[in-house]
C-alpha cells in the first residue's frame, strides 16, 4: 500500500498527498512564538493533523524560533493551548524547537560556504535589495571560501566587524525567480534568544533553516502557504546542496477573511491600544476569540477542509463558516428564553385558574429529549417584549409559546409605548392560525424578580446583558500601506440587558444555547455588573453585525 489514499472532504475535494506511505508519514506545524494562533493558523494546524490521521502518521509542531526580536517562550505556552482549544493535541515528545538545531545548522552553514555553496557579504541592505533585483552580483560572491569562514566566524562571535556580514546561498545571480538569488541565510542579532541566551550571536534565516530542520527531523511532507511558492525551488535546493533527506512540499492558499486582519503584528496593536479586551476577545479572529463566540472545533475542522487544496487567494466571508457552525449547535443547543428588558410589558392572564403559579417540564430541546429538561413558570403574572406587544392589537387571538393560544382583551398604550395587556387564555385555538407567536416570561406583579410564592428561587429571573459586536475594521480588503489607524471602527460592542429564564442559571461559562426567536448564543460568564453575558454567536445569516 504505498499509494497515495485519499479521502473525499465535504466539498468533495480528495485530499491526499503525493507519495505518502500508510504509517509512514510526518507533517509540522510550525508556528513563530510571537503571537497567539489565529484562524489562519488553524488552517494549517488543521491540515497537518488531518494529514497525518489520514496516513496514520505523526504530526509534530516546530517553534520557528529563529528571531529573538519577537519571540517568547510564554508565546509558546499560548500556543500550545490554542491547539488544545482547536483539538489539536500533541505530545511533548512531538515538541521541538528550530533552535534546537542551531548546532547543525551552524556545521550546515559552514559546510556550504567551504563548497562553494555559500558566501559571506557585507553590502548594505538597500544596495543588494537592487542588485537582487536588477540581477547583479555581489562584489563578495566570488571570495575565497577560507575568507567567507572567517567572517562567519566573526558574525558568530557577534563582533561589531560581524555584525556588518551576512552569509548568502549562492544559488543564482538573475534566476528569474528572485527568491532563487542569492538569498540571506545567516543573520546576526544580539538580542538575548528566550532559549540558548546569548550562547548565538548569528541565526539562520526561515529560508535557511526551514528545509533543513524539516529533513533533519523526518518531515515528510511539508504544508506550506501558497505565498511561498517562489520559494519552493529554493528550499529544495537547500535540500540537495547540503545532501539532506527529500521532503515533499505540499501548498495550499493563505486564509484570508472580509474585514478581518490575520497578522500577528496588527492584532498586537488592537491589544496595545486597547480596542479589545485581550486576545480573547470575541472581537478578535484568533483562536481565542473565535472560540469564545461559539466556534466550535467541528465547524473549524470542516471549513478548513473544505477549503482543502484550493489555491485561490481570495478573502472569504464569515457566512460561510458560521453558517456551518450554526448546523452543528442547532440539534444540540438548548433552548432558554430572553426578553429584552428595555419597556418590558406586564401582561395578566385573566383567566388563569387558580392563585398558584405552576411549575412544568419542558424539553431544552423539542427535536432532541438528549439535551435534557428545563422547568418553567405559568402564572397570570408574565411579562413581554415591547416589540411583541405592540405587534398585537385588541381582539387579536396570539399565541403564548409553549402554552397556547390567548386573545387580547385590552391593550393600555401611553406614548407610543404599551405599558400593561391583559389576555385571555384560549387553549383551544389553533397554533398555526396566528399571526404571533411570543416568548414570554413569568414575573411577579411588583416587578422584582422573585418567583411567584411557592416557587424555586433558583428559577427566579436571571438579569443578563447580550451582547453583539461589530468588525473591527470598516475596510473590506485592507491594502498593501493602507494605515489600520483610519480603519478603525468607533463602536464595535452592543449590549442588551434582558432577562433570561431561570434556568440559564445551570449554565457554564462557554455553554452554547438558543435564546429562542433572538438566535444563538455562548454563555461567557459573570460580567463586572453581576449580570450573566451571552455572546451572540453568528449564524451566517446576518454576517455578524449587530442589528
Ligand atoms: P502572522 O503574519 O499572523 O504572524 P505567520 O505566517 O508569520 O503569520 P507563523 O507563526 O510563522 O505566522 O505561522 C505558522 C504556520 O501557520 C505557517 O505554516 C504559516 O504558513 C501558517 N499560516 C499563517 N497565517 C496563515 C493564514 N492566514 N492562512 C493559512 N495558514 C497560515
Ligand atoms: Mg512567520
Ligand atoms: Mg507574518
Amino acid at each position: 500500500s504505498t499509494k497515495a489514499r485519499t479521502n473525499k472532504t465535504a466539498a468533495g475535494f480528495a485530499l491526499g498527498l503525493e507519495g505518502a506511505e500508510m504509517g509512514k508519514v510526518k507533517t509540522r506545524f510550525p508556528p513563530e512564538p510571537s503571537g497567539y494562533l489565529h484562524i489562519g493558523h488553524a488552517k494549517a494546524a488543521l491540515l497537518n493533523q488531518y494529514f497525518a490521521r489520514m496516513y496514520q502518521g505523526e504530526m509534530g509542531v516546530r517553534f520557528d524560533d529563529t528571531n529573538p526580536t519577537k519571540e517568547t517562550a510564554e508565546f509558546e505556552d499560548t500556543i500550545l493551548e490554542d491547539l488544545k482549544l482547536l483539538g489539536v493535541e500533541v505530545s511533548t515528545s512531538s515538541v521541538t524547537h528550530t533552535s534546537d538545531y542551531f548546532p547543525q545548522l551552524v556545521e550546515l552553514c559552514e559546510k556550504a560556504i567551504k563548497e562553494g555553496k555559500a558566501y559571506a557579504d557585507d553590502t548594505e541592505q538597500m544596495r543588494m535589495r537592487q542588485e537582487r533585483f536588477d540581477g547583479v552580483a555581489s562584489v563578495h560572491r566570488d571570495d575565497d571560501p577560507a575568507s567567507s569562514l572567517a567572517r562567519f566566524e566573526d558574525m558568530k562571535a557577534g563582533t561589531e566587524e560581524g555584525s556588518r556580514w551576512c552569509i548568502r546561498a549562492k544559488i543564482s545571480v538573475d534566476d528569474n525567480n528572485k527568491a532563487m538569488r542569492d538569498p540571506v541565510i545567516y543573520r546576526v542579532n544580539l538580542l538575548p534568544h528566550h532559549r540558548t541566551g546569548t550562547t548565538y550571536k548569528a541565526y539562520p534565516t526561515y529560508d535557511f533553516a526551514c528545509p533543513i530542520v524539516d529533513s533533519l527531523e523526518g518531515v515528510t511532507h511539508a504544508l506550506r502557504t501558497n505565498e511561498y511558492r517562489d520559494r519552493n525551488p529554493q528550499y529544495q535546493w537547500m535540500i540537495t546542496a547540503l545532501g539532506l533527506r527529500e521532503v515533499r512540499i505540499w501548498d495550499f492558499s493563505r486564509l484570508n477573511f472580509i474585514y478581518t486582519l490575520l497578522s500577528k503584528r496588527k492584532l498586537h496593536w488592537f491589544v496595545n491600544e486597547k480596542l479589545v479586551r485581550g486576545w480573547d476577545d470575541p472581537r478578535f479572529p484568533t483562536v481565542r476569540g473565535i472560540r469564545r463566540r461559539g466556534m466550535t472545533v467541528e465547524a473549524l475542522r470542516q471549513f478548513m477542509l473544505a477549503q482543502g487544496p484550493s489555491q485561490a487567494i481570495v478573502s472569504l466571508e464569515w457566512d460561510t463558516i458560521w453558517a456551518m457552525n450554526k448546523k452543528i449547535i442547532d440539534p444540540i443547543a438548548p433552548r432558554f428564553w430572553a426578553v429584552e428588558e428595555a419597556d418590558l410589558v406586564p401582561a395578566s392572564i385573566i383567566n388563569f385558574p387558580g392563585e398558584a403559579a405552576e411549575v412544568k417540564v419542558l424539553p431544552r430541546h423539542k427535536k432532541n429529549a438528549e439535551v435534557g429538561e428545563k422547568r418553567s413558570i405559568y402564572w397570570k403574572h408574565i411579562l413581554l417584549e415591547q416589540v411583541d406587544a405592540h405587534a398585537v392589537s385588541e381582539g387579536e387571538e396570539t399565541t403564548l409559546m409553549d402554552w397556547g393560544n390567548a386573545i387580547v382583551k385590552r391593550k393600555v398604550e401611553e406614548g407610543g409605548k404599551v405599558t400593561s395587556v391583559e389576555l385571555e387564555l384560549h387553549l383551544e385555538g389553533d397554533v398555526k392560525k396566528t399571526k404571533l407567536k411570543t416568548t414570554w416570561l413569568s414575573a411577579s406583579p411588583d416587578n422584582t424578580l422573585a418567583p411567584p410564592a411557592g416557587i424555586d428561587a433558583d428559577l427566579a429571573l436571571v438579569p443578563t446583558t447580550l451582547l453583539d459586536f461589530d468588525y473591527l475594521i470598516t475596510k473590506k480588503k485592507m491594502e498593501e500601506g493602507d494605515d489600520v489607524k483610519d480603519f478603525v471602527t468607533p463602536q464595535t460592542e452592543f449590549r442588551v440587558p434582558a432577562l433570561a429564564d431561570g434556568n440559564v442559571r445551570t449554565l457554564n461559562k462557554g455553554d452554547i444555547i438558543q435564546f429562542e426567536r433572538k438566535g444563538y448564543y455562548i454563555y461567557d460568564g459573570e460580567g463586572a455588573d453581576g449580570r450573566r453575558e451571552f455572546i451572540h454567536i453568528p449564524d451566517g445569516r446576518a454576517a455578524g453585525i449587530a442589528s
